[in-house]
């Protein structure tokens, strides 16, 4: 995997080292880049399990950030010992002994200073004894206990261990974090080339890089650490938005057909929808007029709530290509969606008299040859993997862009420069999307139509839930449909399949009794989903129990309840837009999520619920999950390359990635040390949108 973790380039110079010892042994001028076995201690065992913890080379290895710092504790002369305070103490050994108390192996050293003698206890840990010889200098850090003196660290030798501020490290069972503090004094350079411009560290406060990576891991205060970190996170960020500055900048050399100033057609559509748009429709349409006048191809993603009238602006950029006597595409990631956003589109199209096709893998010889003269394609990645041409391509819609694969994005584009709008319905905070999507404009619909009621969330034990199923049995009488989702805990699709079946029999017999139900499962071949689908949307079908299939695209406003099994084994966006199934018409809708008692799940299954349950704004949903979660694993949805970013976190360095945004527009045609590094993040690593 590329990562975007600092890579020390070569050369050395000075950092002050005061307090901490200064490692033994440096690496080379070389030897950032190289393999970790270059340090002592490294052989080919340690080897392999750094590499398990995805450190290779002795850049990885000062990137791995310390996840805290051990907290001052005041030195203290055994004479002085209180009881229960948290202390170091530094002295010698005097004698060593071991015994048994019941499972627990107790080592006891004598250690003195001089003016007094304590008794030092590890639990254990019986190798220690040969290190603990009579005559060792050691430092504990610890408490006084009624037995003795209980070492929570302890160095035999430096003082890395027991030390204010001393790094603790993400560690794993094979290699504790002790070894990991060795190994980075080992490989802490005196100094590093530094890529950014000295007026640029001067302007914004930043330490030379060196000094970063030295206060990162042998700070003297906490302070120092975050100054260290901020300003490895800076670089990250920067070299980043650099990245992403001059893809924005290639592609403006890249030409698209600059479409005429809106028409007829689009004149009709309006007049064609059974509403009026939203204002934020408007706004989005009015930004996307704007783009498609011009010859540079458009990039601009659409995000907003699931429901909030994304499609509809879709539609609109789609129409726009076609009354320019051109082609428009809309692509999904999956089969479901596709066909999902066909049956959306195929009416308002049939009304316009605009040809609309639908384009599948499993769509027929004939169907795929008549599809690409079809002034609207709606497909999955199939249109364009399996060589199908759409030369009088003008606008691409993409739909849940960060489901889908940017080679298949690339292809889209390849030799051709439609104009491309991404949709999402997952929205995405902004600092993410000036990270990620940094490449991409933002079009933001962040209100749904006017008379939406917010829906009504519930959080409900399983001890409760008859309660919840009567609450949709009274849906149900009242003429209305309903959702019940299970989850996938199965491994394969097929026995996921064949557990959904049981499960939809279950309640067939039980709490749905007397309705009608569908099953809608990810092995439904195509034709038999949309069956189904049309069946409920016909009101053919009461219920659908369904697996997270339904998760995006399905549109049925008469569906005003959704019950969730076992709600806490899902992520928060992906509740949420399960969520957004209901409340797409004018009636108050619920969502009645089941789990086990609160006990039993974990603190972030809790909070995730409680968050569903406060709020409905996806984009708030979005921040929390990316506290819940942290940065890295939502950037790993756009691209798994961009996934480590090790310093820099996107909630609280919001402010240096503004900056970083500002100062990268600046930097792009720099050359040198800032510029080999830009290249090297992004060779090999496709970010482009088209
Ligand atoms: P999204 O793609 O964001 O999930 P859609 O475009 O599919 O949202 O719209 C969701 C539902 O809201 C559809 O039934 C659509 O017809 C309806 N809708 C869209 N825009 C408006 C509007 N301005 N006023 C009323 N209903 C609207
Ligand atoms: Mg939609």
């Amino acid at each position: 995997m590329t990562t975007v973790g600092v890579r020390l380039p070569v050369g050395f110079g000075g950092a002050d080292t005061e307090q901490w010892p200064r490692p033994r042994t440096f690496p080379r001028a070389d030897a950032l880049e190289r393999a970790l076995d270059v340090l002592p201690g490294v052989g080919p065992a340690v080897k392999k399990r750094l590499e398990r913890l995805g450190l290779h080379t002795v850049g990885d290895l000062l990137g791995h950030r310390p996840f805290r710092y051990e907290e001052p504790v005041p030195e203290r002369r055994m004479a002085e010992l209180g009881r229960n305070e948290e202390v170091a103490i530094s002295g010698e050994v005097l004698s060593v002994s071991k015994r048994r108390r019941g499972r627990l192996q107790m080592l006891t050293a004598r250690v003195t200073d001089g003016s007094a003698t304590v008794s030092a206890t590890w639990f254990n840990q019986p190798w220690l004894e040969r290190q603990l010889q009579p005559g060792t200098p050691v430092r504990l850090r610890g408490r006084q206990g009624r037995y003795g003196f209980d070492v929570r660290s302890f160095d035999i030798g430096g003082g890395e261990a027991t030390a204010d501020f001393a790094p603790v490290y993400p560690a794993s069972e094979e290699i504790t974090a002790k070894k990991l503090r060795e190994l980075v004094g080992a490989a802490l350079p005196k100094s590093v080339a530094d890529p950014l411009p000295a007026e640029l560290k001067e302007s914004e406060h930043l330490p030379h890089r060196a000094d970063a990576l030295w206060a990162l891991h042998r700070p003297r205060s906490l302070a120092e650490a975050e100054d260290g970190r901020r300003r490895l996170a800076f670089d990250e960020l920067l070299l980043l938005q650099v990245g992403l500055a001059r893809r924005r900048r290639e592609r403006e050399a890249e030409i698209a057909p600059a479409l005429a100033m809106p028409g007829e057609l689009v004149a009709r559509y309006r007049e064609v929808l059974p509403f009026r748009l939203t204002e934020h429709q408007e706004r989005a349409i009015a930004e996307i007029d704007e783009d498609l006048q011009r010859t540079v191809p458009m990039q601009r993603l659409l995000q907003g709530e699931v429901g909030s009238g994304k499609t509809v602006v879709a539609l609109y950029a789609l129409l726009r290509a076609v009354e320019a006597g051109r082609q428009g595409a809309l692509m999904a990631p999956t089969e479901t969606l596709a066909e999902q956003h066909f049956l959306t589109l195929e009416e308002p199209c049939r009304a316009l008299g605009v040809s609309c096709a639908l384009l599948t893998s499993s769509s027929l010889k004939r169907e795929r040859e008549l599809a690409p003269s079809a002034d609207i394609v709606v497909g999955t990645h199939a249109l364009i993997q399996e060589g199908i041409e759409l030369p009088n391509l003008a606008v691409a819609v993409v739909d849940e862009q960060h489901r889908f694969g940017v080679a298949q994005r690339k292809a889209l584009a390849e030799g051709r420069s439609p104009h491309v709008l991404h949709m999402t319905a997952t929205p995405i905070p902004r600092t993410l999307a000036l990270t990620v999507y940094g490449d991409l404009s933002v079009s933001e619909i962040t209100k749904p139509p006017a008379d939406r009621k917010a829906i009504k969330t519930a959080w409900v034990t399983e001890a409760r839930s008859a309660e919840a199923y009567s609450r949709l049995h009274k849906h149900l009488d009242a003429g209305r449909q309903a959702y019940v989702v299970c989850p996938l805990i199965e491994e394969s699709e097929t026995s996921q399949a064949r557990a959904a079946e049981a499960e939809a029999e279950r309640l067939r017999s039980a709490e749905l009794r007397g309705y009608r139900v569908g099953l809608l499962h990810g092995r439904l071949r195509p034709a038999e989903r949309r069956e189904l689908m049309a069946r409920f949307k016909a009101r053919e079908l009461d219920v659908l129990v369904a697996t997270t299939v339904i998760e995006v695209g399905v549109d049925v406003p008469n569906a005003t309840i959704m019950i969730v099994q076992e709600a806490d084994r899902f992520g928060l966006a992906q509740l949420h837009q399960l969520r957004g199934r209901v409340g797409r018409g004018a009636e108050q809708s619920y969502c009645l999520l089941i789990s086990r008692a609160r006990e039993d799940l974990t603190d972030s299954a809790v909070a995730r619920l409680e968050a569903l349950v406060r709020t409905t704004d996806g984009f708030e949903l979005a921040e929390v999950d990316l506290d819940i979660r942290g940065g890295g694993q939502l950037l790993g949805t756009r691209q798994s390359g961009l996934t480590d970013l090790r310093f820099a976190h996107l909630r609280k360095d919001r402010p240096l990635l503004e900056r970083a945004r500002a100062i990268a527009d600046e930097l792009v045609d720099v050359k040198g040390p800032l510029s080999d590094e830009v290249e090297r993040i992004f060779t090999g690593l496709d970010l482009s949108a088209g």
